[in-house]
């Protein structure tokens, strides 16, 4: 009998007793708006705001309703507009797209590379074309912060960077979300604190940071935030803001405070499921794993491998042999999405683009998620597993 793995990829920890308690609190006070505040009460949203810049070293944070309006909002704060081309990876999640698109912008497809980050010789030649990337770092793969800062710097792209898998994460030792120019996070239940839906936002730029709160809706009660710049940078900015409704309420930031508190504690039990993978699949033939570079500071939340020289059918068949025995994989090379969409020739809403590299790498592409429900002795037992399977 072959060893079957019985955990549950999808299972998050519970929420703690401590956030559970602040959510109950903001609950029996009615005053879930974030400004709906008692006279001299901060509210949750602002010292959330507060202590995320504080965890980034930013001087401004704004949090909002998702991930992917963090994402929009940031576009629109650059004034990016209809029809403006805007360079993004191949190889993200389909909220990165979407995002560019909703604002009428064009996304520009720039190669990703067996390590999943951004081809920065792809990106050098496609940034004459454009004023913003949108830069995601998929996966949790950091590329080289310093090159890619360096050819946004020679071409003046501004960068926006999507940190949804990288929060917590840095490259040698600036923390993901402060190289460009914005950062944008999302507290989505998949991603590294979690509040069912949200987002946050962090920047250094004061006019940028300004803009985002005005759009995010701040019915003009911005004087009110934590992490914010001075009530004078908005004076110039106020009437010409459009609001795009997009805040986060005091429920959702009273259960991310403590996981913030919480999420030093966290990346080291993922990175401890990281390392019990990459030992447990170490040199495995015909199993490719990801370098990670002595300068990028990851949070292992998941894990990817890839199976060189199989076609689709052996692709295939891998996924089902190892999902019958309990241990669950996303093969990115799949001509259908199913699950969540990743692969830049699924996104039908913009034009198609030739990305050979992205795709070939996609093609033996494959992932899994390591929630915290997991041990390192489920994580050993899970690449037991694949490396019994791809002996096979
Ligand atoms: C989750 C995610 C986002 C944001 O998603 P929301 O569901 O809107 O919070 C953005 N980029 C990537 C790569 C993601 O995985």
């Amino acid at each position: 009998m072959s060893e079957r793995f019985e955990g549950n990829f999808t299972q998050q920890e519970p929420i703690s007793e401590d956030a559970i308690a602040a959510a109950v609190a903001v609950l029996r006070s009615g005053r879930l708006h974030r400004y709906n505040t008692a006279r001299d009460e901060p509210g949750e949203v602002a010292l959330l705001e507060q202590e995320f810049a504080a965890f980034t070293g930013a001087k401004y944070c704004l949090a909002a309703a998702s991930g992917g309006y963090a994402l929009g909002c940031a576009l629109r704060a650059l004034g990016v507009a209809p029809d403006e081309p805007v360079l993004t990876n191949a190889f993200t999640l389909a909220p990165v797209p979407g995002a560019i698109a909703a604002l009428g912008a064009r996304p520009v497809f720039v190669e990703s590379t067996e390590n999943l980050t951004i081809d920065l010789d792809d990106l050098a030649a496609k940034a004459p074309q454009a004023r913003v990337l949108m830069l995601s770092h998929m996966r949790g793969h950091l590329c080289d912060m310093d090159a890619l800062m360096k050819i946004a710097r020679a071409h003046d792209l501004r960068v926006i960077e999507d940190c949804a898998h990288t929060m917590g994460a840095s490259w040698a030792g600036v923390p993901s979300g402060r190289h460009g120019v914005i950062g944008c996070y999302s507290t989505q239940t998949y991603k590294h604190i979690n509040s069912g839906e949200g987002g946050l936002i962090v920047s250094n730029d004061p006019e940028l940071a300004a803009r985002m709160i005005l759009l995010s809706g701040s019915y003009m009660m911005y004087p009110r935030h934590l992490a914010a710049p001075a009530p004078e940078v908005f004076e110039t900015l106020k009437y010409d803001t459009p609001n795009v409704s997009g805040r986060m309420d005091s429920l959702r930031a009273a259960i991310l405070r403590p996981q913030l508190a919480e999420l030093p504690e966290r990346v080291t039990r993922w990175n401890r499921l990281y390392g019990a993978m990459e030992a447990g699949l170490a040199g495995a033939p015909g199993l490719a794993l990801s370098e990670r570079p002595q300068a990028e500071q990851y949070v292992g939340s998941s894990f990817q491998f890839r199976l060189p020289g199989r076609d689709g059918a052996q692709m295939l068949d891998f996924v089902a042999r190892c999902g019958a025995r309990g241990v669950e994989l996303k093969w990115f090379g799949a001509a259908e999405p199913a699950g969540f969409t990743s692969r830049h020739d699924s996104w039908r809403y913009v034009e198609a683009q030739d990305m050979p590299k992205t795709d070939a790498v996609l093609a033996t592409l494959l992932d899994l998620r390591l929630p915290l429900t997991f041990s390192e002795t489920d994580a050993a037992q899970i690449a037991r597993i694949i490396r019994d399977e791809v002996a096979r």
